[in-house]
């Protein structure tokens, strides 16, 4: 007895009968009605739903028989099974096939068979319902007709129980997704807020009714509205209305902080995400979409910021502090300064000249004089690019011309220390750069001074500047003491001298510091390289003035810095000339004017240079001042040129008048003048540059 042969598919048909994971399950009562009612039917002791398995036929149910298996190559349904038809044997016995099959000569002594194929839903055929009697019969068409609606019925069972099988699956799935949705929801640190469509609260987890003081019973079902503060959850409605008929999102997918409302009514900063559960079957129904809010509780992060601006706030205090104070010192310490120096140059240059010892400790006065001023300059200079009060008059500058005039200031100081100084410039004309002439003028200056200070015996100081496409870039190389790479950082950084504290050269440590905000408030850049011992290159670029630029930057002038003008504030006047009390007595009224005299115009050009004085005084009958330069200097120099110049002369002549108008002085004023003259013409000055 060979048994049935195997079906052509008969492995992927195997697949199919698997993927059911019906074998070996317990018995089931509407399997077990229909062999019941299909043996009652047809009229048979045994009725059976077979699946062919590998090596088995496995019966789901089996009515009227013991057996829940028997091995496949005993079994009947397997020939139904490669035959895709019914299967029917009236008389076993006298079937070659099965004559000799134990079932069919031992026990159930099958002698009638009819199988009807059971067919998976994708085509295969599993098994069969099958009757069986153990006398020899027949099967009417009707009959077989039953059998088959009756497989029908045995097919649909086996589909629900596919589907009963991957809803379990399901479940155990979901059950699995909702545990970790759970242990994340009421593990995280964070609040979870659930809702539908019309804002009510579907879920919360436990952080969010720790972190508002409320139970979950207390929040289920209400509006999430109740969590925020009115004036906003008056719109949240609204908000939710809009969005479900615009679909527009506002708030959809972007973190934003926001204020939660705390159960006694107080707000609690948090940050919150919002994001939309998508579920496809909610789509069209609003009520039904549902909105998880993640808040995040940042009442410590605003804690800190709070702090941070506080902290902020008061470094900013302290820092305007610190620039008035200093501000306020040198302006002081200028004046008595200035009376030093005029007295030393006074004493320096009187007719009956010194005893050689008194000449010398005048120069002593004079030179350290002049080391305080400049110190007190670059400090105020420093506190006015610190506090905004820096003005810059920008303009097309010649580099040549400029690098010309600070060559020659610094030539002296070179010849004293026998440096080569040598400027290596471009044709004329080759360099025009954007930027202040005088500070331009006064960074030159000070590299220069520094390359000179700090070089070695014989050595050189080579200046040379190359035009880019956007910058000019101007270098002051020397073959001097070189500076360390570990300290370059402290070289821009203001009384940081580098330990030249201890040597001999002169210095103030302020002057790179000056020189760097300088060259920064001009837009361009500053920077050095060096070699202990062998030199350094300090750099500095300005923007190349472009005729388009300079027509759309409006020079910045001083003028809105003195447009500040207000009763209290204090303004200086600056009397050039040999006799202070001249004007000193006729406004010392006037509590807002401080004068300020300075004995010859090299003081005076000083003076109006940092201190802005609203008006200029010069005397026209002094010895060592002569008036009509003075006043061409103050006029060419763009710090001056806009401070007004008042000439003060005993000379009555209208001649006099005439030319110290071509000359471009506001007035001339005649001495002795009447009490009040010199207030009055002061005042109306002031009272012009206010309005
Ligand atoms: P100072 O008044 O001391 O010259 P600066 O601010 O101009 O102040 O310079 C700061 C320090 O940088 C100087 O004290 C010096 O140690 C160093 N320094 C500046 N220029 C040079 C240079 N060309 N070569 C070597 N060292 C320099």
């Amino acid at each position: 007895m060979a048994g049935a042969p195997l079906p052509t598919d008969e492995k992927a048909r195997l697949e199919a009968l698997h993927q059911l994971d019906i074998l070996d399950t317990p018995l089931e009562e509407a399997f077990d009605n229909l062999t019941r009612l299909t043996a009652g039917v047809m009229g048979v002791p045994i009725s059976l739903v077979s699946l062919v398995d590998q090596n088995r036929q496995w019966f789901k149910s089996n009515f009227g028989l013991e057996a829940r298996e028997t091995p496949r190559h005993m079994s009947f349904c397997a020939y139904a099974v490669y035959q895709q038809d019914i299967l029917i044997i009236e008389n076993a016995k006298a079937d070659e096939r099965f004559a000799d099959n134990p079932l069919v000569t031992g026990e159930p002594y099958i002698q009638f068979y009819a199988g009807v194929p059971l067919y998976s839903q994708d085509g295969f055929v599993l098994g069969t319902l099958c009757i069986i009697d153990r006398e020899p019969r027949s099967l009417s068409t009707d009959q077989a007709d039953q059998l088959r609606s009756l497989a029908q019925q045995v097919e649909q069972l086996l589909k629900l129980h596919l589907q009963t099988r991957k809803l379990k699956e399901q479940i155990v799935h979901t059950e699995a997704i909702n545990a970790r949705y759970q242990a994340a929801s009421q593990g995280a640190a964070a609040g979870i807020v659930r809702i539908n469509g019309l804002g009510h609260i579907l879920g919360v987890n436990r952080h969010v009714c720790q972190m508002l003081g409320y139970s979950e019973d207390d929040l289920l079902g209400k509006n999430v509205s109740m969590l925020m503060p009115p004036h906003w959850g008056d719109h949240h409605d609204n908000y939710l209305a809009a969005y479900q008929r615009s679909g527009v999102a506002k708030v959809i997918g972007i973190g934003r902080e926001v204020t939660a409302l705390h159960r006694k009514g107080y707000g609690i900063p948090v940050h919150l995400a919002v994001s939309e559960i998508a579920r496809q079957a909610d789509r069209d129904d609003f009520e039904q979409r549902q909105f998880m809010g993640l808040l995040t509780d940042i009442t410590d992060l605003h804690e800190t910021r709070e702090q941070l601006r506080e902290a902020k706030n008061q470094a900013e205090q302290a820092n305007r502090a610190k620039t008035d104070f200093l501000s306020s010192m040198s302006h002081e310490l200028r004046t008595p300064l200035n009376a030093i120096l005029g007295f030393s140059q006074l004493l320096q240059n009187s007719r009956n000249p010194l005893p050689e010892r008194k000449q010398r400790q005048a120069e002593q006065i004079t030179r350290s004089g002049r080391h305080l001023l400049s110190l007190i300059n670059e400090v105020l200079d420093l506190t006015r690019i610190e506090s905004g009060q820096m003005l810059l008059s920008l303009e097309s500058v010649r580099l040549n011309d400029v690098i010309r005039e600070a060559v020659e200031i610094v030539q002296p100081l070179a010849d004293e220390q026998g440096i080569r100084l040598v400027s290596q410039l471009p044709g004329s004309g080759s360099g025009q750069v954007y930027g202040d002439y005088t500070r331009i003028k006064q960074v030159l200056i000070n590299l220069l001074n520094n390359a000179v200070k700090y070089n070695t015996e014989d050595g050189s100081v080579t200046l040379t500047y190359k035009v880019s496409n956007q910058a000019c870039r101007i270098s002051v190389l020397d073959t001097g003491i070189g500076i360390p790479a570990n300290r370059l950082g402290e070289l821009f950084q203001p009384f940081s001298r580098l330990d030249a504290e201890h040597g001999s050269v002169e210095g103030t440590g302020v002057g790179l510091a000056l020189t760097h905000k300088l060259v920064r408030l001009m837009d361009g850049n500053i920077g050095v390289n060096s070699q202990p011992g062998e030199g350094s290159v300090f750099w500095f670029e300005l923007p190349l003035s472009d005729p388009a630029l300079l027509s759309t930057k409006t020079p910045i002038t001083r003028a809105s810095a003195r447009s500040q003008n207000s009763p209290n504030t204090t303004h200086n006047v600056l009397y050039i000339g040999d006799n202070p009390a001249l004007v000193e007595d006729e406004l010392q009224q006037n509590e807002n004017l401080v004068v300020q005299c300075a004995p010859d115009v090299d003081v005076g050009m000083e003076i109006a240079c940092s201190d802005e004085p609203c008006v200029i005084m010069i005397s026209m009958d002094a010895s060592n001042v002569n008036g009509f330069e003075a006043q061409q200097l103050l006029n060419r120099n763009l710090l001056t040129a806009c401070i007004p110049v008042i000439a003060l002369t005993s000379d009555a002549s209208q001649q006099l008048a005439g030319r110290a108008q071509d000359l471009g002085f506001h007035a001339y004023l005649v001495i002795p003048f009447e009490p009040g003259t010199l207030s009055d013409r002061v005042r109306k000055i002031l009272d012009q540059e206010t309005r």
